[in-house]
């Protein structure tokens, strides 16, 4: 059976209605076996992450303060899902576990970590798939690198045995075993790694709009979106300021040359953006897109 890698971004795991649309769209496709997971994100526009919450959370047991109140708040965004969903889980000892950790000063990536762990715990149960635990399988070097190969190895055996699972974004370990988390948005990163170490048809890349468009929407009215990017015309576009996928995130596709398709969990209908190594299909344009950065000069030596 061919394999895809589905990534679901923070939006498209903000509440319960979001939960259910996704397991719809994993559900629809049984060739849709590793799903990644973010932390929920906003419900609405002044909402606050989880990972912030977290954050802030933590920062506050690092100071002695008294964290209670603000991590009730994170149980309750945990609590509302699953009680949304109709599932007969409790998390409780688990926050009881972190909320220890915290006041043991655990470390600030353990801690943001958290918002991915828990949400693949309840996604992992809503769907019936297994849950892994990426930090025993996706490895940093001593010097806080990342380290593709021995990754590639303990994760594409792990999953080897697995036929469907969800896999926390935004982390994994160092060879201490201490949690480490990539930059933020950093669960982009992990579905292209689970990609690569699943050897995956196609990385697909769930969020909250149909894919990149021409240019940026708050200078040109209605931009065409664009269908298809080379890795290549992306990064320049990304050098140029637009506000598209990280290079971090592109590189373990790009290297198993896995396509990265955009989509959108609000209208799974439609096709989104495709970024693959090379395009052989014509464009209607002979620009893929436009971007920009104000006071950018260049220098030619
Ligand atoms: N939850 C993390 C963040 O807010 C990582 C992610 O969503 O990709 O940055």
């Amino acid at each position: 059976m061919s394999t895809k890698v589905v990534k679901f971004g923070g939006s498209s795991l903000a509440d319960a209605e979001h939960f259910k649309k996704v397991a719809d769209i994993v559900l629809a496709d049984k060739t849709r076996r590793y799903v990644v997971a973010s932390a929920p994100g906003k419900r609405f526009s002044d909402d606050v992450k989880v990972t912030d919450m977290l954050y802030r959370c933590y920062d506050m047991a690092v100071k002695g303060d008294s964290f209670s109140d603000a991590f009730k708040a994170i149980e309750e965004r945990f609590n509302d899902i699953i009680s949304g969903l109709g599932l007969d889980i409790s998390l409780d000892d688990e926050f009881a576990g972190i909320k220890d950790a915290f006041a043991h000063r655990a470390g600030r990536d353990y801690a943001a970590s958290r918002g991915e762990y828990l949400n693949s715990m309840i996604l992992a149960k809503y769907l019936g798939f297994d849950f892994v635990d990426p930090a025993a399988y996706i490895r940093f070097n001593d010097q806080g690198q990342f380290d593709l190969d021995t990754t590639r190895t303990l994760l594409g055996e792990k999953l080897s045995g697995i036929t469907y699972a969800v896999i926390p974004g935004f982390y994994g370990s160092m060879p201490n075993d201490t949690i480490k988390t990539f930059a933020r948005g950093g669960s982009d990163v992990t579905g292209s790694i689970v990609a690569n170490a699943v050897n995956a048809v196609i990385y697909e890349n769930w969020t909250d709009v149909s894919g990149f468009l021409v240019t940026d929407p708050h200078i040109v009215d209605d931009p065409e979106p664009i269908t298809t990017i080379t890795y290549r015309e992306l990064r320049e576009l990304a050098y140029m300021g637009a506000g598209v996928f990280s290079d971090e995130a592109i590189f373990p596709a790009k290297k198993a040359n896995i396509p990265i398709n955009i989509k959108n969990t609000n209208k799974p209908e439609d096709r989104g953006t495709f970024i693959v190594s090379d395009t052989a299909e014509t464009s209607r344009f002979t620009i893929t897109g436009i971007a920009g950065k104000k006071g950018f000069s260049v220098i030619q030596i």
